[in-house]
């Protein structure tokens, strides 16, 4: 591609993007398609010959954009809400030109040591101690499962040379969970080889937070056993109702039995940036390692996932392995990404999450998250005043869990009465996502289907929130009348 014609696609992209946000209701937020029908729309066969770049673009735009859910949709309420904000898309596209694998110091200087300056303002940020190491994964999935490797090393049982099939010399190894934290742990115990049955899941209080008492006795009820703890997964902003597991006790709990303590801070570690939020980390000091995800909560382009650990050595232990083409003679001081993981070429993911936080300032960051809060509690008070309506567990961030209520109907059994309120709230759900204005998800809840309205978009405001209730509440009378 020559020059001129260069510089005309990328303004025309950059306008077309322009456009997109200047105008996000465009699209609906879920469209209105079904499987198959996008791929309809392309070729099964290749092109043989090149295309003209205009032609492509209009693809994206006519045929791509409109099959798309649109996550960043200002009434995008479902899972965890996240947007791209435009200094992060800015990042994208130098990060893409500029193509560097950061796996070596050498192969990427100023990725290298720009993931370094910039994660330790994220630390300084979230208030974590100078000793917490970053380290940029992808995802949050990849971040703790490679926690959890470390985890492993850690115990050293040689696992890292000898495996773990064929031994009878490995007990059986523990990773303790509440129910409520995030499949990926299990994801993370089945791809290390240890098998879904090493996850023990402990229950939880009245708002969804680890029950420590449970998880002593289940350690120790283990040790008698002959199972050897591996580590403890706490999550501060759970998947399902953000509650925040005791990490104080549960840091304590693994102090003395000398358990690596991992905090899963996917969501919620971004609000600990604003200062009066910061006590929601309180005890991740103690951790081992600890994740947080840019991606959902700091206007972060998908992907940027940050790990920290104050035992960074330990991380290279499990997964530095250099083959002699990539040995080098530069300082053993430098860091190499790639000792870090099990992916050797690195994305200069970085660069964005530099460009975001320069330009909004940990203010901007902070006020934003704030807002997101605020607006969360305005939509609870909604749904607390509204005898249709009730809350179902606490609101510490910007998610609310609720669901649609009616009475018990005479003869009705309390059985009967769940299963009805379970079938109204998927009703509710599927007609208010069904409409296109804005789309939420939900989860279950002590056995209740609950209706989840995460707010995490930037572009997310008060009028955006009462639309959606106003569309919650007009389902509801279609149903219950
Ligand atoms: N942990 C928690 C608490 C989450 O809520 C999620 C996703 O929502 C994840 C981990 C997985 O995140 P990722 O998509 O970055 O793997």
């Amino acid at each position: 591609m020559n020059r001129d014609e260069f510089r005309r696609f990328g303004h025309e992209i950059v306008d077309w993007i322009s456009d997109y946000f200047d105008q996000p209701e465009r699209y609906q937020v879920l469209p209105d398609i079904s499987p198959g029908d996008f791929a309809a729309q392309i070729p099964k066969a290749f092109p043989e010959k090149g295309e003209s770049m205009s032609e492509i673009i209009g693809d994206v735009t006519g045929k791509v954009a409109p099959a798309l859910t649109h996550w960043n949709h200002p009434s995008f309420f479902a899972y965890f809400a996240t947007s791209a904000s435009a200094p992060g898309i800015f990042g994208e596209l130098f990060s893409a030109a500029f193509d560097v694998k950061a796996m070596l110091w050498r192969t990427s200087p100023a990725a290298t040591e720009l993931e370094q300056v910039v994660l330790d303002w994220l630390r300084q940020m979230m208030g974590l101690p100078a000793g917490f190491d970053g380290i940029i994964y992808d995802t949050a999935s990849v971040a703790s499962m490679h926690a959890i490797a470390a985890a492993r090393e850690s115990l050293g049982l040689g696992i890292r040379e000898r495996g773990l099939s064929g031994r009878s010399d490995v007990p059986l190894l523990r990773i303790y969970v509440s129910e409520h934290a995030h499949s990926s742990i299990e994801k993370a115990a089945i791809t290390l080889g240890h098998g879904q049955e090493s996850v023990r899941t402990i229950g939880s209080d009245s708002e969804f937070r680890m029950n420590t008492q449970e998880l002593a006795k289940a350690i120790e009820e283990d040790r008698k056993n002959g199972i050897l703890p591996l580590c403890v997964v706490a999550t501060v902003g759970t998947t399902s109702t953000t509650s925040i597991d005791p990490v104080p006790v549960i840091a304590e709990i693994c102090k003395r039995e000398q358990i690596w303590l991992h905090v899963d801070a996917a969501y919620a570690g971004s609000a600990a940036i604003v200062p009066e939020m910061q006590g929601i980390l309180a005890g991740c000091e103690h951790a081992d390692s600890l994740v947080t995800n840019p991606h959902k909560w700091l206007f972060t382009p998908f992907d940027l996932s940050v790990l920290y650990t104050p035992r960074l050595e330990i991380m290279r232990r499990a997964f530095s392995l250099v083959p002699e083409f990539l040995r080098t003679t530069d300082a053993e001081s430098v860091r190499n990404g790639m000792d870090y993981g099990i992916q050797l070429g690195r994305r200069f993911r970085a660069l964005k999450l530099w460009m975001i936080i320069r330009y909004f300032g940990r203010e901007g960051l902070a006020a934003r998250i704030v807002e997101h809060c605020r607006l969360a509690r305005v939509f609870a008070g909604w749904v607390e005043e509204s005898t249709g309506w009730e809350r179902l567990a606490p609101v510490p961030f910007s998610v609310v869990c609720f669901r649609a209520v009616s009475p018990q109907n005479d003869g009705e059994s309390i059985e009967e009465h769940k299963n009805r309120l379970d079938a109204l709230n998927e009703s509710i759900m599927l007609g208010f996502n069904s409409t296109g204005e804005a789309f939420l998800s939900h989860t279950k809840l002590n056995g209740k289907i609950t209706l989840r309205l995460a707010i995490g978009n930037i572009r997310t405001t008060e009028e955006h929130v009462n639309r959606a209730w106003n569309l919650l509440n007009e389902q509801r009378a279609r149903f219950v009348g």
